[in-house]
């Protein structure tokens, strides 16, 4: 979710910087306790529940035989630790199969129930936490079931898709639709026998997936599936528990954890990796959440006068910079990469975290596993009581060296600026993005040919290096890539746009730092002009697969720019100084030639196999002529056209001309 418009203007003005308020100084003082044990832990002694909850006066845990309806079998009081803040209950028996909710008095009320906040199976919609035997959730082979090795993040092609959007057309072939199993099904097929699902993803060479929130939240409602209602999933319930709707059977507490293991299993059997969005950021709901229903006020943040702060825009915001919140995040991902497998995380609105914590997150995933790859935005969606330079923004990411953020700079300058449909960029036309561009191509990195001051959104080279950058032209927020072009370029024919989305996206694959895609847009996919299609029904959201036959030459495109992305250590340099040194741009005075890009990466960058790579980009609406030094070229792209192995012809060099929003890439092999 979200938007950057509040970037630069809200976080970088003085006036708004604020430290942490008078009401919020309270917390400081909680004891903390973070052990694996929170809330349930089944063992040969019995069933332990232990709630966090310092301030409560009475705590209780309501046991149940069922999910969502009927009274508490039984009520078991808890009792009190001071130094840890919990409270404690247990019973000599193993209850799988049974249900439970905490209840918390507090300031002489007794607050609604709650799951607790390390519900890691639950009951449908939620509501309650379900006991199960997790390690019989295990699909086949499971202890032996490994992600893709990563060794640098650059590395990384990046694909993110909604489960929905993926599979609900009928056009998918797909019989699980909508459902985590979608991805394991293989050899399903568009009407015209074109591969879709897991072996479409494996055909166009992504390595990694990243599927939109699969956490349990709030808004489908889980009890009534047919209504086929659609959400983004930004608005998060139960935080360590999959979301019901993506399962075949919502009231089976165990399904949705075994499916969505299923559907990691067959990722990494495919080669690809799964990284999740995760939203610790806001929770959906304000006093009814979780957090407000187990320990009231610690795990939000709030102004002075007790009001929500509201840094997402959603209502409310967390505080990750109390212990206790900062622990929980912390144990939260490892818990997903533990039990899961998952491969990465990508954090949303990740500048309402503090950079301590995220930095905690990267160094604790690294001693698990050095391939687990997280990058978020750099960014908010409204002011926070934290302090400006403690945030995770963008501009800070050098202080969170294990980290990535996405580059709105190569966003707004390739295909205009997000928040004006009309807007145009250096792809389709406007001149004026060409530094930014640039910036974009360096990954944000000091480089001695980038004006930085010259940025349309940030004024200097704020990643050490490209691993900190993600690059991309569009997401599941904001106007689908094909949208953007057809509200931008009404003149043209999708043809025409076609041309400016292999430009645009050429331009993201062959960058320093780590490239992303959305799902669909390899075969042009729409959203018919929605740009906030969170909600929005299916026959908006979901991808039909017949574009795929339709659009053919636009797929093998994309598939041609994975596959020389993933040839061509070149496009994948793991510092700054190799950038520096590496990748030189030719001299272009924008001012007579506008939309106008060329550059070399040099002497076998990165230990590329090809000495030179010189890569050109016009994003003008005519062909443009430049001056290629004489040599014995190969042609990689030309006009449309891509070919990993350069085999598009040869070239001598001197005057050339460049198709009008087109890039050319040309290889000196020795
Ligand atoms: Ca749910």
């Amino acid at each position: 979710m979200a938007i950057s418009l509040l970037t630069a203007a809200a976080a970088l003005s003085p006036g708004l910087t604020m430290a942490q308020s008078a009401f919020d100084a309270q917390f400081v003082t909680y004891p903390t306790y973070s052990g694996d044990d929170l809330e349930l832990l089944v063992d040969e002694s019995g069933t332990h529940f232990r709630l966090w909850s310092p301030k409560a006066q009475q705590a209780e845990v309501n046991l149940y035989d069922d999910g969502h309806t009927g009274k508490p079998y039984a009520t078991l009081p808890m009792t009190f630790d001071a130094a840890t803040g919990t409270w404690s209950a247990a019973v000599p028996e193993k209850l799988y199969g049974k249900f439970y909710t905490f209840r918390v008095r507090q300031n002489d009320k007794w607050l609604d129930e709650t799951p607790g906040v390390w519900a890691k199976a639950v009951g449908i919609n939620g509501k309650r936490a379900a006991i199960i035997d997790m390690a019989a959730t295990n699909p086949e082979h499971w202890c032996c079931d490994r992600g893709p090795e990563v060794k640098n993040f650059s590395d990384v092609i990046v694909y993110e898709m909604h489960h929905r959007d993926m599979s609900m057309s009928p056009t998918s072939g797909i019989a699980n639709k909508g459902k985590f199993l979608a991805l394991t099904e293989h050899g399903t097929t568009s009407p015209e026998g074109l591969a879709t699902g897991i072996d479409h993803l494996k055909e166009l060479g992504v390595t990694h997936v990243h599927i939109l929130p699969s956490y349990d939240y709030n808004s489908v409602d889980e009890a009534n599936l047919p209504l086929n209602q659609y959400n983004w999933g930004y608005d998060p319930q139960n935080y360590n528990a999959p979301e019901g709707s993506y399962s075949t059977n919502p009231s089976d507490p165990a399904t949705r954890v075994r499916e969505m293991k299923q559907m990691v299993k067959a990722l990494h059997d495919a080669g690809i990796g799964v990284i999740m969005d995760v939203v610790y950021n806001h929770t959906a709901e304000n006093d009814g959440s979780n957090f407000e229903l187990t320990a009231p006020g610690y795990y939000h943040r709030h102004w002075d006068d007790g009001r929500y702060s509201d840094a997402s825009g959603c209502g409310n915001e967390t505080a990750s910079d109390r212990q206790q919140m900062r622990d929980y995040i912390i144990n939260s991902v490892k818990y997903w990469a533990d039990e899961y497998h998952i491969d990465g995380f990508r954090f949303d609105l990740m500048a309402i975290h503090d950079t301590e914590t995220m930095n905690e997150v990267a160094a604790e995933l690294k001693k698990l596993n050095p391939s687990l790859f997280v990058y978020g935005e750099g960014w908010t969606a409204g002011d926070s009581p934290l302090a400006i330079e403690r945030r995770a923004l963008k501009e800070n990411v050098s202080a969170m060296k294990d980290i990535a953020v996405f580059s709105d700079d190569i966003r707004d300058a390739v295909k205009g600026h997000y928040s004006n449909a009309e807007d145009r960029g250096f792809a389709t036309g406007k001149p004026g993005n060409e530094e930014t561009v640039k910036i974009g191509i360096v990954a944000a990195t000091p480089h001695p040919q980038v004006n930085f001051a010259k940025g349309n959104n940030s004024k200097f080279p704020y990643a050490q290096s490209p691993e900190m950058i993600v690059n991309y032209v569009s997401c599941h927020d904001d106007l689908t890539l094909t949208d953007k072009l057809r509200k931008s370029m009404p003149e043209a024919s999708d043809s025409v746009r076609q041309a400016a989305a292999k430009l645009a996206q050429t331009i993201v694959f062959t960058s320093q730092g780590t490239p992303f895609m959305f799902a669909g847009e390899e075969v042009f996919r729409d959203k018919k002009g929605v740009h906030n299609s969170y909600n929005s029904p299916d026959s908006i959201n979901a991808i039909d697969w017949t574009l795929k036959a339709r659009n053919i030459d636009l797929f093998n495109y994309y598939k041609g720019l994975t596959a020389l992305r993933k040839a061509h250590p070149a496009f994948r340099m793991t510092s700054a100084e190799q950038i520096a040194k590496h990748l030189v741009f030719d001299k272009i005075d924008s001012a007579k030639q506008p939309n106008l890009i060329s550059y070399s990466l040099k002497d076998n960058a990165n230990g590329d196999a090809w000495k030179e790579i010189k890569v050109i980009f016009n994003g003008a609406a005519e062909p443009q002529s430049i001056n290629i030094p004489k040599g014995d070229w190969r042609i990689v792209a030309i006009d449309g056209k891509i070919s990993p192995d350069a085999d598009l012809g040869a070239m001598q060099g001197g005057k050339t001309a460049i198709a009008p929003y087109s890039a050319l890439i040309l290889a000196k092999l020795k």
